[in-house]
């Protein structure tokens, strides 16, 4: 795979701050039932990297003592860590809202049929990978038969309360376009999906999250494959607004990798570009446990222009959107 942050450092991007942190997003491993081609984690079955007992102690210590109000909880299927449920409930019964970023397939894998009535029960708000309404486009970037198990995994929350009004239960979907293209606008496409998706298969749902495809890890490697990666980062830092900046997620959210090692992103964390407090320059969350972060400064370089071109990425979808 190609190392795209030779290219991506030599881009400059503004100088941002750090605001208040109330998010604490964890990568809890890189295993993963699916291997889609724009994975920023570089996800598959293989991968053995998972969070280990004890800093999954770290984590709801730092959440108790910082009093975060928002645990995200990434991968690849992060379901797959066998420390999941015990931090989603151990978070939840300290009132804190729980995220899990669920590629919906999961609910398919041997051991995990019982996941659905787990989240329902710990009012875990779901974020799941949906990059099209349509199956030809869904099994061509994340693999065949998984637009199919995506429904029924839909079905299944759905049966459960999941994406319908007065049920507490929140499902908000995740769109990303299948090459080097903007998406289009948020509340257009929302609309679309939930007339195809309602009347296709009768699933509903909450919100429509819309992302660019960051040029990083797989999907940035195979940019630079084909020989599109300039010409996509010219798109980005041409549609790149300044009134983004404001709502960029790293502002306000902190990423920890399977190790305990802090990022200011996600796709920081992907980048092996760790978060700098002070001297250190891989900071562990547990030396932050009572480290103030607010105005420490941003790691920023060219994948930036991802969050803030055109309406905006975060990880509630379109900041502009957001913003309304
Ligand atoms: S389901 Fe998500 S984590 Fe798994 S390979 Fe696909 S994009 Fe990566
Ligand atoms: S990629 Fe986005 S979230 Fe991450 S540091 Fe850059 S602007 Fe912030």
């Amino acid at each position: 795979m190609h190392d795209t942050f030779p290219l991506l450092e030599k881009i400059p991007f503004p100088a941002i701050r750090r605001g208040r942190l109330d998010t604490l997003q964890i990568n809890v491993g890189y295993r993963c039932n699916q291997s889609c081609l724009h994975c920023h984690v570089g996800a598959s079955p293989h991968r053995t990297e998972e969070m280990s007992d004890a800093i999954a102690d770290t984590v709801l210590e730092f959440l108790q003592r910082r009093r975060i109000s928002t645990l995200d909880i990434t991968g690849g299927a992060p379901e797959l860590n066998p420390h999941f449920r015990r931090l989603v409930s151990a978070s939840r019964a300290m009132g804190v809202r729980v995220m899990d970023r669920c590629n919906l397939t999961i609910f398919e894998v041997e051991g995990q049929e019982d996941l659905p009535e787990f989240l329902a029960a710990e009012q875990v708000e779901i974020v799941a990978s949906m990059p099209c309404y349509l199956e030809d486009n869904v099994d061509r970037q994340r693999g065949k038969g998984v637009f199919d198990a995506s429904i029924r995994g839909l079905q299944r929350l759905n049966a459960l309360g999941y994406g319908r009004d007065g049920s507490g239960l929140t499902l908000n979907l995740v769109y990303n376009p299948q090459g080097p293209s903007l998406p289009p606008p948020q509340a257009a496409l929302e609309a679309d999906y939930k007339r195809v998706l309602g009347e296709n298969y009768g699933v509903t749902f909450n919100k429509l999250y819309t992302l660019a495809n960051m040029p990083i890890q797989r999907f940035g490697s195979t940019l630079i494959s084909k020989g599109e990666f300039d010409t996509y980062l010219g798109l980005l830092q041409h549609a790149h607004l300044d009134a983004n900046l404001e709502g960029v997620m790293c502002r306000n959210l902190i990423s920890v990798d399977w190790r305990g090692f802090v990022y200011d992103c996600d796709f920081n964390q992907m980048l092996d570009l760790p978060l700098t407090y002070g001297a250190s320059d891989h900071v562990h969350l547990f030396d932050l446990l009572n480290a103030p972060l607010e105005s420490n400064p941003i790691r920023v370089a060219g994948h930036c222009f991802g969050c803030t071109a055109g309406q905006g990425s975060s990880c509630g979808g379109a900041l502009k959107e957001a913003a309304e």
